[in-house]
């Protein structure tokens, strides 16, 4: 998918060339477009999974997005080309044991540091997809009072190597082979430099994107929807 430029077209948005050599042979990517996306979820169904699906895409275009829309450009700078060449994987994590439905109320602390460096993470996040793989984790924190809701909410970059990060897979009726993660952040020191977009403003970023693009390529399609509810592959 990395290769064969396909990631790059993931994302609900401009095809980020400045960051990628690898290029979709048949479409250019000045006329790749939302309809693009939508054939090419569409031929990957065909594999009648929609484990696989999510497998290969799933953590990419929920968890892509915010950082290359609202990440310092240093930051997108370093992490994005190996992510969208396949080499590193990334996922979104918001959903928590206690904070599904409710993203406004979500606990997962991250406490700037004395020297103002960094953000120290602590908390736990349920029903992450792709989670054990995955080196970068686009992460839902509290950055506010508990007591402040959606305007406390941040969204900082977590990497795996920062230490502190613990992921095991959740034994799921459905969708196994998308590897649904429970993850577990312990004293993880973020250097701020991982903020993407302003601290207690990220309630906002995560709800006008990227996650309003996923129906548009998702439901009218005709061979994921099928595949995408109540079977165990
Ligand atoms: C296979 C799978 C993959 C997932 N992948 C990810 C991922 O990659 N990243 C991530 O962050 N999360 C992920 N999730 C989590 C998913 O986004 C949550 O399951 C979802 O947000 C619902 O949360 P919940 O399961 O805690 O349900 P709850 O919030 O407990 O809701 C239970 C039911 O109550 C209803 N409900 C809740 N609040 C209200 C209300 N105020 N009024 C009326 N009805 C209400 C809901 O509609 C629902 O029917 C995944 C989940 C699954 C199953």
């Amino acid at each position: 998918m990395g290769t064969r430029g396909y990631l790059a077209g993931l994302m609900g948005m401009h095809y980020p060339t400045e960051y990628t050599d690898n290029r979709i042979k048949s479409v250019a990517p000045e006329k790749w477009d939302l309809f693009h996306e939508m054939l090419l979820t569409d031929e990957l169904s065909r594999a009648g999974s929609g484990g696989f699906v999510w497998n290969v895409i799933g953590g990419f275009g929920i968890g892509c997005p915010p950082l290359v829309k609202f990440g310092k450009k240093e930051l997108v700078k370093r992490i994005l080309p190996g992510i969208l060449n396949g080499d590193k994987r990334i996922c979104l994590a918001i959903t928590e044991p206690d904070a599904g439905s409710d993203v406004a109320n979500l606990g997962c602390e991250a406490v700037l540091s004395e020297d103002g460096k960094h953000y120290i993470v602590n908390g736990e996040k349920k029903w992450i997809t792709n989670g054990i793989w995955c080196d970068y984790f686009t992460t839902a924190v509290r950055t506010g009072t508990k007591e402040s809701g959606m305007n406390g909410i941040s969204v900082l970059l977590i990497e795996r190597d920062m230490g502190g990060v613990s992921t095991r897979r959740m034994d799921c009726q459905g969708v196994w082979s998308s590897g649904t993660t429970y993850v577990t952040f312990e004293d993880v020191k973020v250097p701020v430099e991982n903020l993407i977009g302003k601290e207690n403003k990220g309630f906002k970023g995560l709800f006008t994107f990227p996650l309003p693009h996923y129906p548009l390529i998702l439901t009218p399609n005709p061979r994921f929807f099928p595949i995408s509810n109540g079977i165990t592959c």
